[in-house]
């Protein structure tokens, strides 16, 4: 399936749509979920495009880990000390409804 350049993500990405920023950097953006699913529930997104897990490259090994470097932060900021989930939706049948790869984080 090819990627849309005009899911809410890329828009959010582009300034397009506003969020609730909790972390940005050159490869990775943060915010906190528009229908949260847990007291804190934060996406930690790439700024390239991949559009689902399934597309993931060895080259992008760098780049997930640093979502999850960003997950991890933003866990603690967010005072999850306690523990929290982190969860990968892949695909239509694996509940992704959003085609621009995302780390839920979800904690409290
Ligand atoms: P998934 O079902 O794994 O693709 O997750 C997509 C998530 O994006 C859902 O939890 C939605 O609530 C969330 N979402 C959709 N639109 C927005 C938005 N404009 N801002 C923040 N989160 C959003």
């Amino acid at each position: 399936m090819a990627y849309d350049p005009n899911n809410v993500f890329a828009r959010i990405l582009r300034g397009e749509i506003p969020c609730k920023k909790v972390f940005e950097n050159a490869h990775a953006l943060a915010f906190h979920d528009i229908r949260p699913q847990a007291p804190v529930h934060v996406l930690v997104i790439p700024k390239k495009v991949i559009r689902t897990h399934a597309d993931i490259t060895p080259a992008d090994a760098a780049l997930i880990g640093h979502l999850h470097v960003v997950a991890a932060k933003a866990a603690a900021d967010l005072g999850l000390a306690d523990g929290y989930r982190v969860v990968v939706n892949s695909g239509d049948r694996g509940g992704q409804t959003v085609p621009h790869l995302h780390v839920h984080l979800l904690g409290g």
